[in-house]
């Protein structure tokens, strides 16, 4: 059994770092086609077969069709690439297949290490309990939410986890017109609903206008309503724009909110001092929501959540009684009783490798090459006569749109909207798009590490190439 285990072992590990190797190499994305009805349609085995069988089915049916992240010349959305120490321990995390709802075992301290490397990557501050792992930045905000909404309503001297929310006045959170869907999810699952997710208006540079917020929040609590928290961003998913923090944190505490940050790309931007000034004002949110399994290659899934004050998500989320708490009521606890998992996996291994694989001098030179591509990458579309820069670039997102002389503006749109299936389409480069001021855009994302300049000349080739391919309607 064990020889045959560690033959497979090694077969797996071989497939593994093949891949890897092979990606520069392979079309950025294909297509899986028919390929798709042989692994969907499997039928239900009777009878099991060896595990070698099984991984000469991932290596014909499987590996040929990535999502495309691997690629260095992938620029969709804010899927990077797995650092390859995240990958190789696994298998290691899996044999040993703990659940980290909490006790005494390796991978609960090697998450509370993760938590606290993390806020002082981010520069927030970090202390016991204060912060968990989640499945992404989704699990986070909803959990974030969870806390701020249990510390409003108990000020109101309401307790919102006896006594749902029915018969009180409707909570409202504050998000810039540019925040990401999860907010509203979150808000919709925790029964504020889509009403009360109160939407401000953007500055040119598409950061939330602290000044329409103040007016919202007038208007708001004289209509009524019980605003709660504001959910700032750091680092939009359309043009990677910082929400303006340290006003914004002025005005939670004027206002006596909670103010959550939404990192969950950007955050990790604030790991380079020399871009650690554009998050001024994020290490005084009372929530962080970021994602490790973006920036920093984490492999999927790996969000964390970090808080200001731990009791505060204790005290929405703990079913244990005080008196029965692990260590006392001193002692940081169980993660389950800092958010809705119970059963949890050990993500800690992969994001403890990453980042004890890179170090801090790694990570900053991870964003910092990854800043400098996007200004280089801003820099191109502005100087060409036929592409035009959206936005200011902050992070590393590039917001840009394909303009070529003679078109009208409804030319333009029909052009921007097909040009990311079809730059999709011809494998060597993937871009994804956006709607942006109510138009569609072409959006790129720079976080995989080995990008390099002459990628971002081939993203561009492939995007006239794209433009002048499609029927232009
Ligand atoms: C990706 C992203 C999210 C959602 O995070 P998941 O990890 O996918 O749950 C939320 N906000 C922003 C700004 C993001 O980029």
């Amino acid at each position: 059994m064990t020889e045959d285990l560690r033959r497979a072992a090694r077969l797996a590990a071989d497939l593994a770092v093949d891949h890897l190797a092979g990606i520069p190499g392979r079309p950025v994305w294909q297509p899986m086609g028919e390929a798709a009805a042989w692994l969907r349609d499997q039928p239900l085995p009777e009878h099991g077969r060896p595990i070698d069988a099984l991984l000469a089915d991932l290596a014909s049916r499987v590996l040929p069709y990535p999502m495309g992240n691997g690629h260095p010349r992938f620029f969709g959305w804010v899927n990077s690439p797995p650092q390859p120490a995240g990958v190789l321990v696994e298998p290691v995390a899996a044999a040993m297949n703990p659940s980290c709802a909490g006790g005494d075992h390796a991978a609960v301290a090697a998450e509370r290490c993760v938590v606290r490397w993390l806020a002082e990557l981010t520069g927030y501050p970090s202390r016991p309990g204060g912060g968990l792992l989640t499945s992404g930045a989704s699990l986070a905000t909803i959990t974030a939410l969870a806390a701020a909404r249990h510390r409003a309503a108990a000020a109101d001297g309401w307790d919102v986890r006896a006594e749902g929310l029915a018969g009180r006045p409707p909570f409202a959170v504050y998000v810039s017109a540019e925040a990401h869907s999860c907010l509203r999810k979150a808000a919709e699952l925790l029964g504020i609903g889509g009403r009360g997710v109160r939407v401000v208006p953007v500055d040119g540079q598409f950061r939330m206008d602290p000044a329409a917020l103040r007016g919202a929040l007038a208007r708001d609590r004289a209509d009524g309503l019980r605003p709660f928290c504001i959910a700032a961003t750091a680092g939009t998913v359309n043009t990677g724009a910082i929400d303006p923090l340290a006003e914004l944190a002025k005005v939670a505490a004027e206002e006596e909110l909670w103010l959550h940050v939404d990192g969950a790309y950007g955050a990790l931007g604030a790991a380079d001092p020399a871009f650690a000034p554009r998050f001024a004002g994020m290490s005084s949110a009372d929530s962080l929501a970021l994602d490790p399994h973006k920036w920093l290659g984490v492999p999927v899934d790996c969000g964390c959540l970090l808080v200001r004050e731990p009791a505060a998500l204790r005290d929405a989320f703990s079913l244990v009684p005080p008196y029965l708490r692990d260590g006392g009521t001193d002692g940081p606890g169980w993660f389950s009783e800092y958010g809705p998992e119970q059963t949890r996996p050990f993500r800690a291994l992969r994001a403890w490798a990453t980042i004890a694989h890179l170090g801090r001098s790694g990570i900053e030179a991870l964003v910092s090459r990854s800043v400098a591509l996007a200004g280089l990458l801003a820099g191109m579309v502005d100087a060409a006569a036929d592409t035009e820069l959206l936005a200011p670039v902050v992070t590393s997102v590039v917001a840009f749109r394909y303009r070529p002389p003679g078109l009208d503006e409804a030319q333009v749109d029909a052009v921007n909207r097909a040009i990311p299936g079809a730059v999709q389409r011809r494998g060597r480069a993937f871009l994804t798009g956006t709607t942006l001021g109510g138009r569609p855009a072409l959006r790129a994302c720079l976080i995989h590490p080995d990008t390099t300049p002459g990628d971002l000349t081939i993203l561009l080739s492939e995007v006239r190439a794209a433009g002048t391919e499609r029927p232009v309607a």
